[in-house]
């Protein structure tokens, strides 16, 4: 879905119920998500995988509004900069010379 859309359902959804309540909301579907990851490692059919993908989709909604309430501090720049020190350390554990091989293809 277009960008725009996307944004403008989200500052209507904020305006209408509020800051605080849409918070709540991205608690509540973490929470369906984490829910939805555990019953799909149990039962790996193709119900909790379309599971899986209803509440993925639900947090990032969740998680764009979040970004979007917060966009005048730089938010977005502060998580994709939390994102690239985390993915950085991720390959460095890894300890398999990914992330210098990454480093070189740029
Ligand atoms: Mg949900």
């Amino acid at each position: 879905m277009d960008l725009k859309i996307r944004e403008d359902a989200y500052k209507m959804a904020i305006e209408k119920w509020g800051a605080k309540a849409q918070l709540e909301m991205a608690q509540e579907e973490a929470t369906e998500l984490a829910l939805a990851v555990r019953k799909h490692i149990r039962k790996n059919d193709e119900e909790s995988f379309s599971n899986l993908v209803e509440e993925i989709a639900d947090v990032e909604i969740m998680i764009e509004q979040i970004v979007m309430m917060h966009s005048d501090f730089g938010f977005r720049q502060m998580v994709d900069a939390q994102k690239a020190f985390k993915i950085s350390r991720l390959l460095k554990r890894m300890n398999d010379n990914s992330f210098e091989a990454l480093e070189k293809e740029k």
